[in-house]
């Protein structure tokens, strides 16, 4: 069965136990994948949402996924709990 769940920072499916990312005690996060959080921390904690887009485009350039597929990834990415909050932590 797979996980509705994709990761609240990059936007990526979190369909597979191994893509979760850790908290500080080893747990799989719900929310992150492995490539934004590890260990309880994001792993690029300054990325900006502008940053985190153009980094979405490239590696999914990189998968030869159709430009329609990547624009609704991008698209998506202000949605994500990580950017939906950023306005508040400065
Ligand atoms: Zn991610």
């Amino acid at each position: 069965m797979k996980l509705e769940t994709s990761c609240q920072s990059c936007g990526m499916p979190l369909d597979n136990p191994d893509l979760q990312g850790t908290e500080k005690d080893g747990s799989k996060s719900d929310e992150y994948c492995k490539y934004c959080y590890r260990n309880g921390a994001f792993t690029n904690p300054n990325m900006t949402l502008k940053e985190m887009t153009s980094s979405v485009i490239t590696q999914m350039e990189k998968l030869n996924l159709d430009p329609k597929t990547i624009d609704m990834a991008v698209s998506a990415l202000p949605n994500l709990k990580r950017w939906k909050a950023s306005a508040v932590v400065f």
